[in-house]
């Protein structure tokens, strides 16, 4: 972990309810709650309870941990009634990817057809 930063606490600080968040699903070691900025009709974070940067330091760390992030996001996906229909997991890491908050945190997309994804501001290549 680097120095302070507001945005590295904030995860933190939802989770220990000290920050409102619309939470949707908790287990004994992850927390998901709706995104305050939601890019499709499901938007959801799920988040592992205890700290790491991304998803390459969580994978190295704690292999349990992250198939249960993984699980959480099948869990809420079938809460939202996603299953059927299908739905998209990100873990964007990093500045390139867009990263913001430096808590590992799986995005779970879906209730719509989603677009592409990739490039940035090419829709045309295939997703
Ligand atoms: P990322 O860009 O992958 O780091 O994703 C961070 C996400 O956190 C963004 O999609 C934000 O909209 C979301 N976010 C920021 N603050 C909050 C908050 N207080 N509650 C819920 N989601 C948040």
């Amino acid at each position: 972990m680097s120095e302070p930063d507001p945005s590295e606490t904030l995860f933190e600080r939802i989770i220990a309810r000290e920050i409102p968040a619309d939470i949707v699903h908790e287990t004994s070691t992850t927390l998901a709650f709706r995104d305050i900025s939601p890019q499709a009709a499901t938007h959801v974070l799920v988040v592992p309870k205890t700290r790491y940067r991304n998803v390459g330091e969580l994978a190295a760390a704690d292999p349990e941990l992250l198939a249960d992030v993984i699980a959480t996001a099948h869990r809420v996906a079938e809460l939202d009634g996603l299953v059927d229909g299908g739905y998209r997991v990100v873990f964007n890491t990093g500045a390139d990817a867009g990263q913001t908050v430096f808590h590992v945190h799986a995005h779970v997309l879906g209730g719509e057809q989603l677009g592409f994804f990739g490039r940035y501001g090419d829709e045309s290549g295939a997703g």
